[in-house]
């Protein structure tokens, strides 16, 4: 057994003397109990002290080169699309650079299959992270792709998703180099600019020609990882709504004394407390939601607030903006007619401003009737791991993807991972990242073989609308 095979089956071991702890607590043996808690922490220490030199991996290595190319958004990315098609070179693979916007470069590495006719499989990420400087208090700097003898990366873009680019490319490696060949193309797409919207980058891409001449069949995005030993799947985003409130009113001298409703500040007052008490309702709502489904509320935060000139001028205006992420069953029209209204109640000269507003994004199908999902379950099954589908509370491109009637999953194989995207201190567990590759390896294959008489022709029928009502 190699080192890093006995450290998994140490894990592995741990695991199941966990699960195993409930059934033994049941049947009062807690002596037992202590037992096995006491071998696991023997492994654990074990495993601590069994260091392995993962810089000495050549998956680690092209992993660590991407960590270290700065891909902050509006950045330059030309460094990360030399990156790229150095490692499309190395595997003699084509690549493509498609520049919709000028400074966006989308870039795809192709992977042809047996069956050029079926429609494809498109395994998404993005280049690009969000900002990071090392005096927000970094241990390492955050470009550095430090390698920790506790077996972890650090840096910006290890969870936030330069880990699943590389799984992917490491996953499609491996399967070349021992000659499978897969029924489907599967094409690895890298975007420029998830991080603020996507305007550049999925929107364009969906709508070009490009996009259609790859003819993808289902699409697979980015998750997130849980402290948890299953992997979540998104099947559902939640989509952004941001609004700004402007109030006016009469302005005047400190010194004098309008009623409150006449004044700017008053009339946001009225807006901020009907909102925060529609806040409160949803709150409600969140608290007893199932930890599956952040889609059955609707979350909405007051995160700007500007008025004022000088300490002694009652102000002429105000303005406030909220970030509102749409419950999965919200009908827009009625929401923004709800707002509308709320915004009509308080006595005039108050506007709304959508700063943002996305169309709310169908849910890809899970269940039997879904033969994509059915393909990666009994992946998963046969991996011994665990999926488990699940709407998360933010939202990713797999939103746009859906929306062009395409079914998406979402989905980072970082179990038992605590979530550090975009916080200080982003690392990953290189363990974990090399796992990764193995249940991809696992995952692509069956869901690239599915045949036509499988899936049929038609993407759309595997989404569905869930805010019809
Ligand atoms: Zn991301």
């Amino acid at each position: 057994m190699s080192s890093t095979n006995c450290k998994r089956f140490l894990v592995a071991k741990c695991v199941v003397l966990i699960k195993h702890r409930y059934i033994i607590c049941q049947s009062n043996k807690v002596n037992k109990m202590k037992y096995h808690i006491g071998v696991c922490m023997f492994l654990a220490a074990l495993h601590a002290t069994s260091a392995v030199d993962y810089s000495t991996y050549p998956e680690v290595t092209r992993f660590r080169e991407y960590v270290q190319i700065n891909t902050t958004t509006g950045g330059d990315l030309e460094p990360a699309v030399i990156f790229w098609k150095k490692l499309a070179a190395a595997q003699n693979v084509s690549i493509s650079v498609v520049e919709l916007v000028e400074g966006c470069p989308i870039v795809i590495l192709s992977w042809p299959g047996n069956d050029p006719t079926l429609s494809s499989v498109m395994l998404n990420s993005h280049m690009d992270v969000v900002p990071a400087v090392e005096s927000d208090g970094w241990t390492y700097p955050p470009f550095s792709g430090q390698i920790t003898s506790d077996g972890n990366i650090w840096g910006r873009g290890t969870q936030d998703m330069k880990s699943v680019a590389i799984q992917y490319y490491e996953a499609m490696s491996r399967l070349k180099a021992k000659g499978v060949t897969l029924e489907r193309n599967v094409y690895m797409t890298l975007m420029p600019d998830e991080e603020v919207g996507a305007e550049c980058g999925m929107i364009p891409f969906l709508q070009s020609k490009e996009f259609a001449s790859l003819n993808v069949g289902v699409e697979f995005d980015e998750g997130t990882p849980y402290p948890v030993p299953f992997i979540p799947l998104f099947y559902q985003d939640k989509v952004v709504w941001q609004i700004q409130v402007d109030c006016y009113g009469v302005a005047a001298h400190g010194s004098t004394f309008p009623p409150t409703n006449a004044t700017a500040t008053g009339k946001c007052q009225n807006v901020i407390n009907t909102l925060l008490k529609f806040r409160d309702e949803q709150y409600e709502i969140y608290t007893t939601a199932p930890e599956t489904d952040a889609g059955v509320y609707t979350s909405i935060n007051l995160n700007k607030i500007n008025a004022g000139t000088a300490n002694n001028v009652i102000p002429s205006h105000m303005s406030a903006v909220f970030d509102i992420r749409l419950g999965t069953k919200v009908n827009e029209t009625s929401f923004a007619k709800q707002l509308s209204d709320w915004i009509e109640t308080s006595d005039g000269n108050v506007t709304i401003t959508y700063l943002l507003k996305n169309q709310q994004s169908p849910a890809t199908l899970i269940g039997d009737s879904n033969p994509y999902w059915v393909a990666i379950a009994q992946a998963a099954q046969d991996l011994g791991i665990t999926v488990v589908p699940l709407v998360p509370p933010g939202s990713t491109d797999a939103r746009f993807v859906r929306l062009a009637r395409i079914p998406a999953f979402g989905f980072s194989p970082m179990p038992m991972t605590e979530l550090l995207l975009h916080a200080v201190n982003e690392h990953l567990s290189l363990e974990t990242f090399l796992n990764g590759i193995d249940i991809y390896e696992g995952i692509i294959p069956a869901v690239a073989n599915l045949s036509l008489s499988d899936v049929g022709a038609e993407p759309s029928v595997y989404v569905y609308d869930t805010n019809s009502s």
